[in-house]
Parts: C-alpha cells; structure tokens; sequence
C-alpha cells in the first residue's frame, strides 16, 4: 500500500465534479492521498466526444470502476465514482450535496476544448449549455443545500484574450477610474477568442454575483496549457493512468508536439508560432488544487482568484525546444484560430508562489524528454495520424489559405 494519508482523520470531504478527465483524474488521486475524502462525480462525456470523433486518449486508460478500484486497493483509501450528469441532473446532485455534506467542490466538470466548441452550431450550443448550466447548478444547489462549501474552479488564462497590450496579468482584480472619475475595483475586463472561452467568463460572472449576494466562498484558478501525462501517483500502476490528448481538437499544444516528436510527424506550429501562452505541468495542476482547497477565502470575500501558471512561452520556441532534443521537424500551417500573430503574455503568479510553489519548468529537459520516451514513444502504435490536424476552423480568412495545405 501508499504511505498513510497524510492528515489522519482532518482531511476533508471533497468533491470531484469531471473526476474521470485529464486534470480531474490526477487531481482526485493526489487529493485523496492526501487525506482528503473523495467523491468524483462524471457523466463520462469526455469519454463519449471521444466516440464522436473516432478517437482516444494515447494512452490505455480504463474505466472510472477499475481505476477507483485499482486506487483503492493500492492505497487503502475508499474514493468513490458516482456517474451524474451536474448540468441536467440538478435534483439529484443537490440531494447529494445534502446527504454527504461535502466541505469543498473541486469543478472540472466542463467541456474544455475551444476548436470542438467552435465545430459547428450544435458543439456551440452543447458548450455553453453544459459549461454555463453545470456551474451554475454548482453554486445554486451550494446556496440551496444551506452547506458553507467552498467551490474551487477550474477556470483558463485564456479569458482576456491574448491581446498584445503588455503589462503583467494580474490576479483578478483591478483598479481603474470610470469615465466621470468614479474609482472601482473590477474584475479584470475580459475578451474571449472561442465560445468556450467565452463560457469561462459567463462563469466568471455568475461566481462574482454569488460570492456577493450569497457570500459564497469561490476560488477560481485561471490555468494555463497543462502538459504532461502522469504525476508521481499515477504513475505507479498502468491502471491508474492519466488520459494523453493529440487530436486536433482535444489535443493542446505542447502534448501535441511532444506526440508528433515520438510518431516522427513534423511539430505543426500554426501561423508563425509567435503566440505566447501560459504553460504548468499536470503535476503542479494537482499541488495547485491542493493548496486552493487548503486556503479557502474567508466568507464574504470576492471571488478568489490566482493564476495557475508555472511559466509562459512562445509556440514556436517550445517547438524549436522539442525539434532541438528529438529531431522533429517544425512545419508551419494557417492558423486555424482567429488571434493575434504575436503576443506578449506576463503572468502574475504571486499568490501560489508564496503559498510554496515550485514549479516544474519547460527547461528541465529531462521531463520533456521522459514524457516523449516513456509516453508517447510507449503508446505511438495507438495514434491515428488522421487525427492530429485540427479540422475545426474560425478564421474564415486563413481557413481559406488552408484549404490546400490540411
Ligand atoms: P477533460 O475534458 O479531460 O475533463 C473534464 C471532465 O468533466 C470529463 O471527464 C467530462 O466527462 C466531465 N464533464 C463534463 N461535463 C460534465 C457534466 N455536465 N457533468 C459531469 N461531468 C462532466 O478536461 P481537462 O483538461 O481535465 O480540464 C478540466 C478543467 O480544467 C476544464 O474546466 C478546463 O477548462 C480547465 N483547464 C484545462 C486546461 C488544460 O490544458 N487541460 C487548461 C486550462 C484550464
């Protein structure tokens, strides 16, 4: 068995909500490893879009059953898989919340691909219905059930934009003065590039009312790009193995890249790969979580709000990073998305610094180049090369320019 719990009997009850997927499963593990008594809560919808696009993870991962119970036997916990769909089944999740009385929730639960969420009419409208509706019922039943549950989302960099108008993103809040001279504190104006993006920010909206009129205790944890497969725990039997995206929808960038190092496919940079982005190792995803779910605000805050980041880099630097260890070679493409050639991109992340970060950076070498042997050399016979291009554009101008290269 794995090493004690590491609080005896103070850890807390948690909820999982979109335990089964890339970030939730790891975190769900680390979190009961820690003591903390989990519940994950799935509908298996990442599972199923699978099925839709006629694919899967790179890696084998089995089912919510035999990794729970697989956990459970290595650890001697008892986390538990409860399969709920948290944006139709609102009766049943708030009897839920009323009969376990969790102290937090920790919300994955949202289907978090931009190119699938820009696919067509139908994956517009599925997105905004299950990301909009599942946070909503998340905070409704929480003011519903009566509990003083702490909400800890899951939320994206991505929710201003990637603009090119320099100046550090800060965590959340800032002062300006309105047109007239009034002072406010605001949260920091957003500009989405997708209808997922988008339905962060709805989301951010509705945990700003809440937090104020129901005193609800929200952290909202605006993430960057995360990359890598496994963490320390999941690693230690196949069964418990993390989902590894490539395809072109679910796929993100660097995981893609480190793919396409393994299968000897060329590293597609889209445009001139000068967008900057923020990056954190699925690893620091978890101790993340873990230090949010420690430190809840006090009530009546505002919203909570710390970007999850270890660092930011430019698309077409990790590319020639890749290239540089692997060999890969690094092919431009039209960019499938409508943003910014270039961007500048400066993050705050002063708050989980000085709760006791130390992030897993891109230049340790070493963990870029264990994830391209262990992992994806590992599973390389299960990619499907058709699928690694993204077929989902919404920049009308370059997909037309694309039309011949795709
Ligand atoms: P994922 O798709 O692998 O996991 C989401 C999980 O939620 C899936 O298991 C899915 O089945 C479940 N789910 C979706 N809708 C549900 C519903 N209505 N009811 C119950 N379960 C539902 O995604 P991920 O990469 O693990 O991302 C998790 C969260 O982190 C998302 O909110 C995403 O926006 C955020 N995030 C992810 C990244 C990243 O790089 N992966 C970066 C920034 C932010």
């Amino acid at each position: 068995p794995l090493e004690a719990a590491g609080r005896g009997g103070k850890g807390k009850k948690v909820f999982v909500l979109g335990g089964d997927g890339f970030c939730g499963w790891p975190t769900a593990v680390h979190l009961s490893n820690a003591g903390h008594d989990v519940v994950i809560i799935d509908n298996l919808s990442r599972r199923k879009i699978d099925l839709e696009l006629g694919c899967e993870s790179l890696t084998p991962i089995s089912s919510p059953e035999v990794r729970v119970a697989a956990w459970n036997e290595l650890s001697g916990r008892n986390m538990r898989f409860e399969y709920m769909d948290i944006a139709k089944e609102y009766d049943r999740f708030l009897q839920m919340i009323k009969e376990e009385k969790p102290d937090t929730m920790v919300h994955f639960a949202e289907q978090r691909a931009a190119p699938y969420s820009m696919k067509s009419g139908a994956t517009k409208r599925y997105t905004v219905e299950n990301n909009v509706g599942a946070s909503h019922n998340a905070v409704c039943a929480i003011v519903e059930s009566g509990l003083d549950i702490h909400l800890v989302h899951l939320g994206t960099m991505g929710v201003y934009g990637y603009g090119n108008s320099g100046g550090k993103i800060p965590e959340g809040y800032i002062d300006v003065t309105l047109p007239g001279g009034r002072e406010r504190n605001i949260l920091h104006p957003a500009y989405p590039g997708s209808v997922y993006h988008a339905t962060k920010c709805l989301d951010a909206l509705l945990f700003q009312f809440y937090a104020k009129n129901d005193q609800l205790r929200i952290t909202d944890l605006h993430q960057g790009i995360v990359w890598g497969t496994n963490t320390p725990l999941t690693s230690k039997d196949e069964r418990l193995c993390n989902r590894f995206d490539y395809d072109g929808e679910y796929g993100t960038v660097l995981n893609r890249f480190l793919m396409q190092a393994a299968c000897g496919i060329p590293l597609t940079v889209y445009g001139t790969g000068g967008q900057t982005r923020a990056f954190i190792h699925i690893t620091d995803t978890c101790k993340c979580i873990e230090l949010a779910v420690n430190n809840p605000p006090v009530g009546g805050e505002r919203v909570k709000i710390l970007n999850q980041v270890a660092q930011t880099a430019r698309v077409r630097d990790l590319a020639q990073l890749i290239g540089s260890m692997t060999g890969a070679k690094v092919q431009l493409t039209a960019n499938p998305r409508a943003e910014d050639a270039e961007n500048e991109l400066e993050v705050s992340n002063d708050q989980f610094k000085e709760m006791g970060l130390d992030p897993i950076l891109l230049d340790s070498a070493a963990g870029l180049l264990t994830e391209v042997q262990e992992i994806a050399t590992k599973y390389q016979h299960r990619c499907d090369r058709s699928k690694v291009v993204s077929k989902s554009f919404w920049n009308k101008g370059t997909a037309k320019a694309a039309e011949g290269k795709t």
